[in-house]
């Protein structure tokens, strides 16, 4: 993106983020007046697989396929960082909006990019659409906290609401880093601590456990400059803040590292990210 530059502050936008690679980004959910929508999580496909048979058929012996997906019906909220739009519009994505813990963010910000300009924003949106494609051929309902990447926000507290009023099983921020420390390198998983709801205790600890140990054993490597072994509790980021829902953050690994932004310039890498989200997201499911 444009306003990106290499050095210090790089995402800051007109001055007054203080966003150092990608630090702001998941939702939140203060007190709009919307009445409805926490309790009905509705279920496309609530039956197990993709057998076509009616409300109780035992399971055909033959099945020379995997089990029933454990996680069908379930619902799962994915949040891609940022937005196409941010960088054009400083005064909608400055503004202050709840952040939990009494704290308020900047509605939104642009996010990082790599050296060569590809911007998190577009990575976070593949990603997620690629993550989203896999979860729904599972049955899975997947809502999304932004439909494109050309539009504006929405804010962090907007996005919390998005997951809790989705009652969703499991919300995943998704997010790329931008530090700019020499050799950084690596994914983490970020969660809310200390907790400041059930949902935020061992839920998303767990959730943010199984996203990292899948990151691994998918071939990518734990963040070698923040966290500890991949993980890293945050009492800072407002959609994990004022997620009422299990949630963790991935930031999947650093944009300023050069083997790093090859991985998420390629489609294949943007793939192979995705695959092992959506992996640890079925396991965390289906645990
Ligand atoms: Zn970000």
């Amino acid at each position: 993106m444009v306003a990106v530059r290499r050095a210090t502050a790089p995402l800051l936008l007109a001055g007054a983020l203080l966003l150092t690679g990608c630090s702001d980004d998941a939702p939140a959910a203060p007190p709009p007046p919307s009445p409805a929508a926490t309790t009905a999580s509705p279920a496309p496909t609530p039956s197990p697989s993709p057998s076509p048979s009616p409300t109780s058929s035992p399971s055909p012996s033959s099945s020379p396929v995997a089990p029933p997906p454990v996680a069908a019906g379930k619902v799962v909220v994915l949040d891609p960082g940022h937005n196409g739009g941010n960088g054009a519009h400083p005064a909608e994505i400055n503004r202050p909006v709840p952040a939990g813990r009494g704290q308020t963010k900047p509605c939104n910000t642009t996010g990082t990019a790599t050296n060569a300009g590809y911007p998190e924003h577009a990575f976070t949106f593949d990603v997620a659409q690629r993550v989203g494609k896999a979860l729904a051929d599972k049955g899975i309902r997947v809502v999304y906290t932004r439909q494109d990447d050309t539009g504006v926000g929405p804010c962090v507290d907007r996005r919390a609401t998005i997951g809790n009023e989705a009652n969703a099983d499991a919300v995943v921020s998704i997010h790329a880093d931008g530090s700019e420390a020499a050799g950084a390198n690596g994914f983490h998983v970020a969660y809310s601590s200390p907790p400041l709801n059930a949902a935020q205790g061992a839920p998303s600890t767990r959730l943010a456990q199984t996203l990292r140990d899948t990151m691994r054993t998918s071939g990518f490597s734990a963040a070698n400059y923040i966290g500890t072994n991949g993980l890293s509790a945050r009492a800072d980021l407002a959609g994990l803040n004022l997620s009422t829902r299990p949630a963790a953050l991935v930031e999947c690994g650093n944009m300023r590292n050069a083997t790093e932004a090859a991985r998420m310039t390629s489609a294949d890498g943007r793939q192979q990210f995705a695959s092992a989200i959506a992996a640890a997201i079925e396991a965390y499911l289906a645990s």
